[in-house]
C-alpha cells in the first residue's frame, strides 16, 4: 500500500525537487546580494550565480545565455512576449494567429489587446487529437500578421503540436513565432534552433523548481526579435523587464533546468511505461472510456480520460486520498467543462467526465497500480448508481430517447 496522499497532478506544478533546494538555500541567506549591486562582492556573487542560471537554462532550450530574460514565471512570460511583440511592431500591422487550445496565460492575453483595440485575433480550431493544423497557419497569415503564439504541449491533453513546421511557416513570412513551452520545456527535447523559435515561456514549478518564477527566450539574431517592455523601472534584464532579480528563484529555475537535461531520456522511458500501464490498466478493466489528446503525440506523463456516465467531479470526490484534476485546475472554480476539451469535439457530457492524471518525476509503480484498483472500483460504483448507464447497458440508444420536461 503506498503511502497517502498520492500526487498525480503533475501538469498543476511539481514538488521541488531535493537538489534543486539544495542549490537555492545559501541564497536566502550567507548569498542574499543584490545581483544588481556592481560595486561589492555581495553583488558580484548573486550576479555570478544568476548568470549560472542563465547558462543552464540556455543550454536545454539550445539557446544564448544573454537571450534569457527571467520572469516572475510562465504567466508573465507570456504577458510580456504577446503584448511587447504587438507594441513593438504596431507600424507592422495588428494581427495574432493562435489556437483555442492555449493556456489562459495567452487566450487572455490576446482577448485584452483586441478588447483595447491594439490587436485582431485568429483563434484556429484543433483537430479531435487537440493538434494544430500546419497550413492552417499558413492559410491565417495576413500582411498585418506580427505574431504566432501556439503552444509546444498542452497541459490538460499533453498533446504536441507540429512545432517545428508551424515555426518554418512564420519564418518565411517574417512573423515572429512565440511558443508558450511550459509543458515541453524539460519534459521532451525543445531547441529553438531546429524549432524556429523566436520567444519561448518556460515556468519553473512545472519542472520541479520552486514556483513564481520563469523566464522567456527572445532570440537575439536570425533575425533579431524586438518586444516592448511591459514593467517600467531600473531597466534590469537588457531593459526587457526591470525590478530586482529573485535570486534564489532564479538558482532553482537553473538547476531544475540542468537536473532536466541530464536525466530527460530517462525520465520519459520511465513515465511512458507508467503512463502506458495506468491507460492499459483503466482501458482492460472498464468498458466506455476514451482518451482525450494525442494517442502518441503526447507528453509521457499525460493521461486525460474521459469515463462515460461518470461526473468528473464526483469522481474526484470519491478518489479523495488521490489528487488528480478534472478539467482544468486554472478553470476549476467555475463548474464549465474544460474549454480545451470541448474544442476537440468532444460532448459536454463527457467533457464533463474526464480526469487528467498527471505523471511526474517521484511517482512509482505502486502508486499508479493503487490508483487503477482505486478509480475502476469508483468508476463501477458511480455507474451502478447511474440509470443512464443502466439504459446504455440495456441496448436503449440514449439519443433516441424522448425525455419528458419536469
Ligand atoms: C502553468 C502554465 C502556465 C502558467 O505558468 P505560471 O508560471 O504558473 O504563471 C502557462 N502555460 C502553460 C501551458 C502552463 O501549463
Amino acid at each position: 500500500m503506498p503511502k497517502l496522499p498520492i500526487y498525480m497532478d503533475n501538469h498543476a506544478t511539481t514538488p521541488v525537487d531535493q537538489r534543486v533546494l539544495e542549490a537555492m538555500l545559501p541564497y536566502f541567506s550567507e548569498k542574499f546580494g543584490n545581483a544588481a549591486s556592481r560595486n561589492h562582492s555581495f553583488g558580484w556573487e548573486a550576479e555570478e550565480a544568476v548568470d549560472r542560471a542563465r547558462g543552464q537554462i540556455a543550454q536545454l532550450i539550445n539557446a544564448k545565455s544573454k537571450e534569457i530574460i527571467f520572469t516572475s514565471g510562465a504567466t508573465e512570460s507570456d504577458n510580456l512576449a504577446i503584448k511587447g511583440v504587438v507594441e513593438f511592431y504596431r507600424e507592422k500591422g495588428d494581427h495574432i494567429v493562435t489556437c483555442v487550445t492555449e493556456h489562459k496565460a495567452v487566450l487572455d492575453s490576446c482577448r485584452a489587446l483586441e478588447r483595447a483595440g491594439k490587436a485582431s485575433v485568429t483563434y484556429l480550431p484543433v483537430d479531435k487529437y487537440g493538434m494544430v493544423d500546419p497550413d492552417a497557419v499558413r492559410k491565417a497569415l495576413t500582411d498585418r500578421t506580427v505574431l504566432v503564439t501556439i503552444m509546444y504541449a498542452n497541459n490538460e491533453i499533453g498533446t504536441i503540436h507540429p512545432v517545428a513546421e508551424i515555426g518554418r511557416i512564420a519564418r518565411e513570412r517574417g512573423v515572429v513565432f512565440h511558443c508558450d513551452a511550459v509543458q515541453a520545456a524539460g519534459k521532451i527535447p525543445v531547441d529553438v534552433e531546429r524549432d524556429n523559435i523566436d520567444l519561448l515561456s518556460i515556468s519553473a514549478h512545472k519542472i520541479y523548481g520552486p514556483k513564481g518564477v520563469g523566464a522567456l527566450y527572445v532570440r537575439s539574431r536570425g533575425p533579431r526579435v524586438r518586444i516592448t517592455p511591459q514593467m517600467d523601472g531600473g531597466g534590469h534584464e537588457r531593459g526587457m523587464r526591470s525590478g530586482t532579480l529573485n535570486v534564489t528563484g532564479i538558482v532553482g529555475l537553473g538547476k531544475a533546468c540542468e537536473v532536466a537535461a541530464s536525466e530527460m531520456a530517462e525520465e520519459n522511458r520511465r513515465l511512458l511505461d507508467l503512463r502506458d500501464k495506468l491507460q492499459a490498466g483503466i482501458f482492460e478493466r472498464l468498458d466506455e472510456v476514451s482518451l482525450n489528446g494525442h494517442p502518441t503525440e503526447r507528453l509521457p506523463g499525460n493521461l486525460n480520460v474521459s469515463f462515460a456516465y461518470v461526473e468528473g467531479e464526483s469522481l474526484l470526490m470519491g478518489l479523495h486520498d488521490i489528487a488528480v484534476s478534472s478539467g482544468s485546475a486554472c478553470t476549476s472554480a467555475t463548474l464549465e467543462p474544460s474549454y480545451v476539451i470541448r474544442a476537440l469535439g468532444v460532448s459536454d457530457e463527457l467533457a464533463h467526465s474526464s480526469i487528467r492524471f498527471g505523471l511526474g518525476r517521484f511517482n512509482t509503480e505502486e502508486e499508479v497500480d493503487f490508483v487503477t484498483g482505486r478509480v475502476t472500483h469508483e468508476v463501477k460504483r458511480l455507474r451502478e448508481m447511474s440509470p443512464l448507464y443502466e439504459m446504455a447497458r440495456d441496448g436503449i440508444d440514449l439519443k433516441s430517447v424522448q425525455w419528458k420536461a419536469e
